[in-house]
């Protein structure tokens, strides 16, 4: 879900503001890694941000220097990651409206929905717990249209 309420700009100046604030520094690589992230409405591996920002920004960035930024990004709570069974974590901006996701373990395929029945249900399950909800991953793994 590539909906997203602020600009690139100004969320890259928030991230930046955050970024100093902590004392790290920041990096032109990781600008652009975010920026690919933003523009994206897929959920993209480290080696699909390798593709990108070669093919794209002519940037050269070796995969550990983008498995090193992701690691960072997450950390900051800036990105998700999503384990689609393939070894290979796809990554996305955690600016979206909240919405869980389908992965097809034949083609990795992702697809994003919300529902609503779902959601409540869990604040339900969770308050019969005595459990107060701050969160929740939901994925559901099973085998696309494409692939049946
Ligand atoms: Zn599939
Ligand atoms: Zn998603």
């Amino acid at each position: 879900m590539e909906k997203h309420e602020q600009s690139f700009d100004s969320f890259l100046e928030n991230f930046k503001k955050t970024v100093s604030k902590l004392g790290f520094k920041n990096s032109t690589q990781k600008d652009y890694l975010l920026k690919i992230l933003y523009f994206t409405d897929k959920h993209l591996s480290a080696e699909e941000l390798v593709k990108i920002s070669k093919d794209k920004y002519k940037i050269d960035m070796g995969i550990a220097t983008v498995y090193r930024a992701v690691k960072f990004f997450e950390e900051l709570n800036i990105i998700k990651s999503l384990d689609v069974g393939d070894g290979a974590k796809r990554y996305e901006l955690n600016l979206s409206l909240h919405h869980d996701h389908m992965i097809c373990t034949s083609c990795s395929k992702i697809i994003e929905f919300n529902d609503d029945v779902i959601e409540e249900q869990q604040e339900v399950v969770a308050k019969s717990n005595k459990f107060v909800l701050k969160d929740h991953i939901m994925t559901i793994y099973g085998i696309c249209e494409d692939c049946q």
